[in-house]
């Protein structure tokens, strides 16, 4: 039967944020000095996600994302990767994450079924991704895709947010894609949390410039594409990738719900509106009273978001799950 909502979209993908923590603080996501941390209580706890998922799946969900915050510092985050990986109907799982923690828990997390990796790197150059991320040493997040690569995970996608003056000259990551089979995904900046409008930076501005470094046109993207555009480059290895919520949205395909850490599940990232899942859970009701609350939900997922006139949303994207 499957998940549809109000516009006749199939929603079959879910992504789950485990935690609102980080270990990095990159400054369009997150204050300097963090968040005010929600007490561990608030948070769902893995059963209660698990059994969340279970009823989604059976909805009609087959692709589940783990993201954050960063995913990987809570605690015995594999274990969850195990527990929902083995829902009957899933057929993939999927990990959003800084990768600073890859070269410890990548073997655990291959083995407990995680089938693809997605990792966040906004510059190659050590000094400017120290400066975006408050924290970061690049070393380090490198030695993780190295580690995803060597782990043969599927498609390993880079994604990389376009900041104007800061890291919109490519050159690196187009070498990268020259040394490496990886898939560097170029992403709007979007109005979440510290917004400015001079930061921006459209795709259409930095394919202008890709002009130059052999690109040969539009390709198959890797699995899971999602909506990004794929392109190739001669000889290269790996793709690049755009993806412009913000100068081409692509609501029309919108494939996606998303569960907070404290238990909301938002129908669009662009909008406060969410339902709260936690107090459901907690008061013990069955599957098939969870999936009428999903499908009820879906009724009030917006046909296409309005960033251009957001102010500003109600919550961090560490908060929401990107
Ligand atoms: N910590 C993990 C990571 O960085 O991959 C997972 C969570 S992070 C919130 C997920 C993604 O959201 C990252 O790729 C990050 O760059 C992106 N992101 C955060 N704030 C954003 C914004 N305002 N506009 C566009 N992307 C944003
Ligand atoms: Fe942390 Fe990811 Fe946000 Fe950076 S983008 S502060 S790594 S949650």
């Amino acid at each position: 039967m499957g998940l549809y909502d109000r516009f006749d979209r199939r929603i079959d993908y879910l992504r789950v944020a485990i935690t609102d923590r980080c270990n990095l603080r990159c400054f369009y996501c997150m204050p300097e000095n963090g968040i005010e941390l929600k007490p561990h209580e608030d948070l769902l706890s893995y059963e209660e996600i698990q059994r969340f998922a279970e009823a989604a799946v059976e909805a009609g969900i087959s692709k589940i994302r783990l993201t954050g915050g960063e995913p990987l510092i809570r605690k015995d985050a594999v274990s969850l990767v195990k527990m929902l990986a083995a829902t009957p109907g899933l057929s993939d799982m999927s990990l959003t994450t800084n990768g600073l923690l890859l070269p410890e828990y990548g073997d655990a997390l291959k083995e407990a079924g995680l089938r693809r990796v997605n990792i966040s790197i906004d510059s190659l150059d050590p000094e400017t991704y120290q400066k975006l991320t408050r924290y970061g040493n690049i070393e380090r997040s490198i030695a993780g895709m190295k580690k995803a690569l060597s782990l043969g995970f599927k498609a390993v996608k880079i994604n990389t947010v376009l900041i104007r003056g800061i890291n919109d000259d490519p050159e690196d990551f187009i070498k990268l894609i020259y040394n490496y089979p990886v898939h560097v995904r170029f992403i709007e900046l979007m109005p979440i949390s510290k917004w400015d409008p001079n930061l921006y930076v459209s795709i259409d501005e930095l394919k202008a410039k890709l002009e130059d470094y052999g690109l040969i046109g539009p390709v198959e993207g890797p699995v899971g594409a999602g909506p990004a555009k794929y392109f190739g480059f001669k000889g290269a290895l790996g793709t690049v990738g755009f993806i412009s919520p913000i100068s081409n949205h692509f609501c029309g395909g919108c494939n996606r719900l998303r569960l907070t850490p404290d238990g909301k599940l938002r129908p669009c990232l662009f909008s406060d509106i969410e339902f709260d899942i936690k107090s459901i859970l907690r008061d013990n009701v069955s599957k098939e009273e969870i999936i009428l609350v999903i499908r009820d939900v879906l009724n009030s997922k917006p046909e296409k978001h309005e960033a251009g006139k957001l102010e500003k949303l109600k919550r961090l994207m560490c908060q929401i799950g990107g």
